[in-house]
């Protein structure tokens, strides 16, 4: 099939490529020049893994083009909206601003027939808004709601083989759209895929529902390490043993630094700030103390560095491993790592950050700071290491030859993913969020 993606992000990017590698011809649209120029290079502008090896086969098999020109929209049938929906500033609400104008630029392109598929998260009601808007414009085109769930880090991998897939589309689906992504989505279906098919609503909803979810079992699991903090109990322990109960299930109980990125925090805010739009309030006040609770796992990490360095950070020499929020990517957007980090410097630390990917994108965030690529260089002579993102390079390390290279062998777990017992049997002092001192 034809297929237009408009907006070349994180999502849009990887869905492009995707759907040249399911054996569509596909065109992919975006307004940053820049990242077009890297896509149609075959250069992905973000790291993900696996993105790079799916580019340079559709580019090469010539079923995938980037552009900055929507008129290239013209002639398909298909067009999926994957542009940002970013949290307004100094507001909880999504900003529709680049939903909006997207559609408003398709507009002129579409031909009857065509079916536009919105993949962005949008509030609950976005997508009847857009169904009218181009009822309006008598193109002859219809709308479908079709969310994505892909995890960065994991995108390839959960474009091409999703947990489940979601269909929006209006009463009666006059347009067909159900059969249209099906043609889409053959290949994906054909692997016993689940797929749901519903109204607008519920497909916008399943998304922002799915992600409060997340969002809450992360800030569950971190509430409960405030209570171990308080008593010495021991928060990874209480994971597996509560986790082994089907019911609740270990994934996603990782105790820590909390959620972060350009999905879990805004989308919990957008939500709230939507079911106040509809005097639904009442019924997603509890995630306002998700959000609280996620929060204040950062106030407590840099609270437990000033514990282990004896109560004064001024001049203390940090180094700080992981600054993206979450490992295999480069994403730094609202990532605890990163705000740790400049918590810390801004309490006059000397701080010295390091990242296998994503030094260059929290290096335009966070100017101020201190970054290098090298692992000796950011732990050399520190007086304390903090491991922030969970990266395979960390767990790695070998905390014997780390602690001839530090001044102070102290190490703080923000995400409880160094094995303990080792980093201890090789002279370090271990600290973690939610598990009690064992030093
Ligand atoms: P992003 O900021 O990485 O990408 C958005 C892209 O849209 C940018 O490249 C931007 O230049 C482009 N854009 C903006 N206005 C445009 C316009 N008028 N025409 C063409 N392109 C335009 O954001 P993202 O992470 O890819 O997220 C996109 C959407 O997908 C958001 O709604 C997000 O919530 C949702 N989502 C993201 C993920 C994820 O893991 N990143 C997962 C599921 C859903």
């Amino acid at each position: 099939m034809r297929i237009t993606v408009i907006g070349c992000g994180y999502l849009g990017a990887v869905h492009a490529a995707s759907m040249a590698e399911l054996g569509h011809d596909v065109v992919g649209i975006d307004i940053d020049e820049a990242k077009i120029a890297m896509l149609a290079s075959g250069r992905a502008p973000f790291y993900e893994p696996g993105l790079p090896e799916l580019l340079e086969r559709s580019l090469a098999g010539g079923r995938l083009r980037f552009t900055t020109d929507m008129s290239a929209a013209r002639g398909n049938r298909i067009h999926f909206v994957a542009v940002g929906t970013p949290q307004k500033p100094r507001e909880n609400a999504a900003d529709l601003r680049f939903v909006d104008a997207a559609i408003d630029a398709l507009v002129p392109w579409l031909e009857a027939g065509d079916l536009v598929v919105g993949k962005s998260t949008v509030p609950v009601g976005t997508a009847r808004g857009i169904a009218d808007r181009l009822a309006e414009s008598e193109t002859g085109a219809s709308l479908a709601w079709n969310p994505e769930f892909l995890r960065e880090g994991l995108a390839v991998k959960d474009t091409l083989h999703p947990d489940r897939l979601v269909y929006g589309v209006p009463d009666g689906d006059p347009a067909g759209a159900r059969q249209l992504l099906d043609e889409v989505y053959a290949a994906t279906l054909s692997e016993g895929t689940p797929l749901v098919v519903t109204d607008y609503e519920t497909a916008e909803l399943v998304k922002v529902s799915a992600n409060a979810f997340l969002a809450t079992k992360i800030s569950f699991i971190n509430a409960m390490a405030e209570v171990c903090e308080v008593v010495g109990a021991d928060v990874t322990q209480l994971a597996d043993a509560i986790g082994y109960d089907a019911r609740i299930g270990r994934r996603f109980l990782n105790a820590g630094l909390g959620f972060g990125g350009g999905c879990l925090p805004k989308d919990i805010r957008a939500f709230m700030a939507r079911a106040g739009e509809l005097g639904a309030d009442q019924a997603l006040t509890f995630l306002r103390e998700v959000d609280r609770i996620n929060m204040r796992r950062r106030e407590r990490a840099v609270d437990l560095v000033r514990e282990v360095l004896d109560g004064s950070l001024l001049g203390r020499r940090i180094a700080v491993l992981g600054l993206a929020f979450k490992p295999d990517s480069d994403d730094v957007r609202d990532s605890p790592a990163l705000n740790v980090a400049a918590m810390l410097s801004l309490q006059g630390a000397a701080v010295i950050c390091h990242d296998p990917k994503a030094v260059p994108n929290s290096r335009k965030r966070f100017p101020e700071l201190s970054y290098t690529e090298s692992l000796d260089e950011a732990v050399a002579d520190a007086d304390v290491v903090l491991v922030l993102t969970e990266w395979g390079d960390y767990l790695e390390i070998d905390p014997e030859v780390l602690a001839r290279k530090v001044a102070n062998p102290i190490v703080v777990d923000g995400r409880n993913c160094l094995d303990a017992e080792a980093w201890r049997a090789a002279g370090w002092r271990y600290r973690a969020l939610g598990r009690r001192r064992m030093d």
